[in-house]
This record gives C-alpha cells, structure tokens and sequence, in this order.
C-alpha cells in the first residue's frame, strides 16, 4: 500500500535490523525501543490495518505470526519471559495502521500494563 510505512520496510525501501523473515511475515527492531528488546512483527502483505480488521479471510495470517512468536522470542534470548501488545486505535496509541504485533521483553516488565 503507498505511503505506508511498513510495506515500505516489508519491501526493504526503508532499511531495518531484522530479527526474523519468512515468506509471509517479517520481524524487526523497533525504531524507538520501549524495553531491552522492542521487536515489531508486521506480514509482508498489506492486509490489514489493525485488530478490527482481522477476519475469516485473514485469520490464517494471524495465527501464522503467534505461531513464530515463541521462535523469534526465542532467537532474541527472551527465555525468562515476554509481553506481546497490538495497539488498536487512538486510545492505545497506534500511529501505523499496517496490523503487528510489538514483542517486549529484555528485563522485569512493568505488572501495570496500562
Ligand atoms: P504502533 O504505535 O502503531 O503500535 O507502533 C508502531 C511502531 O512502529 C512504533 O513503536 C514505532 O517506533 C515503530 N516505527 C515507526 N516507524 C518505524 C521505522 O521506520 N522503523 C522501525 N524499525 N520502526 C518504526
Ligand atoms: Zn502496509
């Protein structure tokens, strides 16, 4: 999708440190780390802009990136634990409206999580 920041890294037009890359999905470092490791998991393809569009036709998608999350928390040491987040709308925060996935980890996470 134009002028969408993601599919601008999926595309490799913006460079980025990745941390795990398939056919269908890609994990990088986020930009603005919110703890130790902060990794960003996005599909390649622009399908979706959030949580509220995840749907029968997309849901293969979504379950294809929980199933590599364990691994690519593996790969970046995050053996004594992690928080995955989905920013859903202004409330949350969200500013890229290309559906991921933020994996947190690195150190004792906050209990509060908001
Ligand atoms: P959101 O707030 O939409 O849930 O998360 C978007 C995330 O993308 C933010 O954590 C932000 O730091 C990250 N981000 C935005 N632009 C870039 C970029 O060009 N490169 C990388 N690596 N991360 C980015
Ligand atoms: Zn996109």
């Amino acid at each position: 999708m134009e002028n969408c920041i993601f599919c601008k890294i999926a595309a490799g037009e913006i460079p980025s440190n990745k941390a795990y890359e398939d056919d269908k999905i890609l994990a990088f470092h986020d930009i603005n780390p919110q703890a130790p490791v902060h990794i960003v998991v996005i599909p390649k393809a622009h399908m979706a802009a959030g949580m509220n569009d995840i749907n029968a036709g997309n849901a293969d998608m979504i379950a294809h990136i929980f199933q590599c999350i364990p691994r690519i928390a593996a790969e970046a040491k995050l053996e004594n634990g992690y928080r995955v987040v989905c920013n859903c709308g202004a409330d949350a925060g969200q500013t890229v409206f290309h559906i991921h996935f933020h994996i947190l980890g690195g150190k004792k996470l906050d209990e509060a999580m908001a």
